[in-house]
């Protein structure tokens, strides 16, 4: 009995965070049906009829991020700096990602800045990464930490630096419909946590030099 049970908890640990016993396509569909029918709707009536299998499959490509591991993929595309050593800033990399709580779409810009020690990325490499962690049902605060936690540790620069803003249509479009207010959520770590003005610096080439004065926000 033990071992049984400390089979399957090793099993769930070393696989991906969408491990638990996958349903089959035609389980998720007919979940889909429910809920049109939960709407009020017809899953029936032919508007709706092939509803199901194209919500599925959409499914399959906004949360596509489960399958990849963003660790391993930085690790295989990082390069040597070459002497390179001043503050690298990608900005404006929109993403699209739904919330965990309510799974409405957030929709936004990352911003990302590090210091390199001996190991720099491309910049498709860092939009993908964005790309991969959006891919899931998400809260933007531990999204924004999971960017810099995870080019912290691959690349093990002098610091790094991860700006936010987004907006959540489960505030916009229900709830308290709260129309054009974006949430900003930032992670600070090494130098840009210590030093005030490597933060700034990479504050003022994002536009939002001032905006942030808690140096490890969001959390
Ligand atoms: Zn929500």
């Amino acid at each position: 009995m033990d071992s049984i049970v400390n089979s399957k908890r090793s099993r769930a640990k070393s696989a991906g965070p969408a491990e638990p016993a996958r349903p089959t396509r035609e389980q998720a569909e007919a979940a889909v049906r429910t809920l049109i029918s939960w709407a009020g709707d017809d899953p029936d009536r032919e508007g709706l009829r092939g509803t199901p299998s194209r919500v599925v499959r959409a499914y399959e490509e906004w949360f596509s991020g489960y399958k990849d591991h963003p660790r391993e993929y930085l690790k295989r595309t990082f390069e040597e700096t070459g002497g390179y050593d001043e503050v690298v800033v990608l900005r404006d990399i929109r993403f699209e990602s739904f919330c965990e709580h309510h799974m409405a779409p957030i929709i936004g810009r990352v911003h990302i800045g590090y210091l390199p020690r001996n190991r720099v990325v491309g910049i498709s490499k860092l939009a993908r990464l964005v790309e991969v962690y959006a891919r899931r049902l998400q809260i933007q605060e531990k999204m924004t930490a999971e960017i810099a936690t995870c080019v912290d540790e691959v690349l093990k620069p002098h610091g790094v630096a991860v700006v936010t803003e987004a907006t959540h249509q489960c505030m916009t479009t229900r709830g308290v419909h709260k129309a054009g207010v974006s949430m900003v959520t930032s992670r600070m770590l090494g130098v840009f946590r210590d030093h005030a003005e490597t933060r700034h610096e990479f504050l003022s080439a994002i536009g939002m030099r001032g905006a942030i004065n808690v140096a490890n926000g969001g959390g």
